[in-house]
């Protein structure tokens, strides 16, 4: 399972205007890990994410998705590997019916029909809107378009699937399936979120990036009942791990952990 590994060696990025976005990033993500990105507004996520993906290019350092250098020429492999979901679903849902963008990635791999069928169903069903493939989706609600767009990805049965604010805008409920769902993915979960809740209860490892640069790196009940460096960071503790505003009574981090 070694092509599942995600390498980042001494990563640098600087934007056109000479802002720079991410400054000498270096860590290895393994087969199977569930990792939080988290970060205040700016702090770099999305520049990581287009690095790990090969849609920006650094101008020092690499990344390395199994043995391969996320190159231009090595794109269409990098991208069979890594999926992403982007955090605005319209960014990537295009086709008139649900079905035709969750068939849209098979039917890119020439599969023939009946196996892109099997695809789109099995991805359809594991978000559970199958009985939405026949809709456009522009028509649908947020929720229903997240879930169309985590499919479109799905069914292309990536390695390790990257997620940008897989909550954002959510209701409660669309919300809660979107961790169900991210909890049920057993491969590699790379997700960037403000939803602190979220990241706790689907991520085990939580990389903390501050001004571009990584402010730490370990595992969630470490960083995230970190008062001090969340704060440092500009960020909070998540709602679920804070005391209780009422009573001011400590809630157990370990029972927490166990709902995974
Ligand atoms: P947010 O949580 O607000 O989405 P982020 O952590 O994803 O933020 P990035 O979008 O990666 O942060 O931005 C990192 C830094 O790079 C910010 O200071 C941002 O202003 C800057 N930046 C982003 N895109 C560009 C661009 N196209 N040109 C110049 N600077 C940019």
């Amino acid at each position: 399972m070694s092509h599942h590994k995600i390498e980042v060696k001494n990563l640098h990025f600087t934007y056109p205007d000479d802002h720079e976005a991410v400054k000498n990033m270096s860590f290895v993500i393994h087969h199977g890990e569930s990792v939080g990105i988290i970060g205040a507004n700016g702090a770099g996520k999305s520049t990581l994410l287009m690095l790990l993906m090969g849609v920006l290019f650094p101008d020092r350092g690499e990344v390395l998705v199994g043995d391969v250098h996320v190159t231009k020429k090595t794109l269409p492999l990098i991208r069979q590997r890594l999926g992403i979901v982007f955090q605005n679903p319209d960014d990537q849902l295009f086709m008139t019916t649900v079905y035709d963008d969750v068939a849209f990635g098979p039917r890119n791999y020439k599969l023939d029909e009946k196996e892109v069928a099997e695809r789109v169903k099995q991805a359809l069903d594991m978000v559970g809107i199958y009985h939405l493939k026949d809709r456009a989706p522009y028509k649908l609600s947020g929720g229903e378009k997240r879930a169309a767009a985590i499919a479109s990805v799905l069914s292309m049965q990536p390695d390790v699937l990257i997620m940008d604010e897989p909550t954002a805008a959510l209701d409660p409920k669309s919300r809660r399936r979107v961790i169900q769902l991210l909890n049920g993915f057993k491969h590699t979960k790379i997700i960037t979120s403000h939803d602190l809740d979220m990241t706790y209860e689907t991520c085990q490892r939580i990389i903390v990036i501050q001004n571009g640069e990584i402010a730490a790196d370990g595992p969630r009940e470490e960083i995230l009942t970190n008062e001090e460096l969340l704060d440092r960071c500009g960020l909070e503790m998540p709602l679920s791990l804070q005391n209780c505003p009422v009573c001011g009574h400590k809630k157990s981090v370990i029972r927490l952990a166990g709902t995974n």
